[in-house]
């Protein structure tokens, strides 16, 4: 790639950076850290470590103590989650965003989720809580903050009740769907990607939805477990 384009790629992020922070209703909506016991989660860069140029690729994993967080092959394909409270959202409601959004990143990667079945320890703990609940992030109240997730391999996806949840969301309501799809990408081990428009970017407001996952979220999540 010209030296030219590779600096229209830098502008253009540059561009979409300040126009997100500029926005009043765009929110850092994810209680994930970008750096996690001094350890500075590894940036996707352009030039990848088989050698091949991905442009755009902004993803990034977690450090872990041998290599990336990753979950271990041997559940890949049989991951349960469960459901342990909703919160003052509809269980129904909570149930089927968080389907879909595991169905997404099922269409685009080695994964296989299910829900658990009764009394079997799920792999992933779904719950929706006010404040301080147990895992000390404490969530923040209307605002900031919307949900947490965990990196590999613990597996919980927390949302901030004193949300206005929705699965059709308008006004300061948040999108059930958009926000579990980007958490899942934490648990299953992405971290935050410098692309704004991608799933696993740091950005989101309210009334808005963002269920589709961008290049970007697709070639970090292959790249991980392919
Ligand atoms: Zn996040
Ligand atoms: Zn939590």
């Amino acid at each position: 790639m010209a030296r030219s384009s590779w600096w229209a790629v830098v502008l253009l992020f540059g561009f979409s950076y300040s126009l997100l922070e500029a926005t009043a209703e765009t929110k850092f909506f994810c209680g994930m850290p970008d750096q996690v016991n001094g350890t500075i989660a590894h940036r996707g860069s352009f030039l990848h470590y088989d050698g091949t140029l991905h442009i755009g690729t902004l993803y990034s994993f977690f450090n872990g103590t041998d290599g990336y967080l990753r979950w271990p092959v041997d559940k890949l394909d049989d991951m349960s989650y469960t459901f342990l409270t909703s919160g003052r959202v509809p269980m129904e409601d909570l149930r089927t965003a968080v389907a879909n959004a595991f169905s997404t990143w099922e269409e685009h990667s080695v994964f296989l989720f299910r829900e658990a079945d009764l009394n079997e320890d799920a792999d992933i703990e779904i719950g929706v809580y006010d404040g301080y609940h147990g895992d000390n992030i404490p969530f923040d109240g209307r605002g900031g903050i919307f949900a947490h997730g965990s990196k590999p391999a613990d597996g919980f996806l927390h949302f901030d009740n004193a949300e206005d949840w929705s699965t059709n969301p308008t006004g300061i309501q948040v999108d059930l769907e958009s926000v579990a799809l980007h958490e899942i990408g934490h648990i299953l081990g992405l971290g935050h990607s410098d692309n704004d428009w991608a799933i696993m970017g740091r950005y989101f407001g309210y009334g808005r939805t963002k269920k589709t996952l961008t290049d970007d979220d697709i070639k970090g999540i292959q790249a991980l477990y392919d």
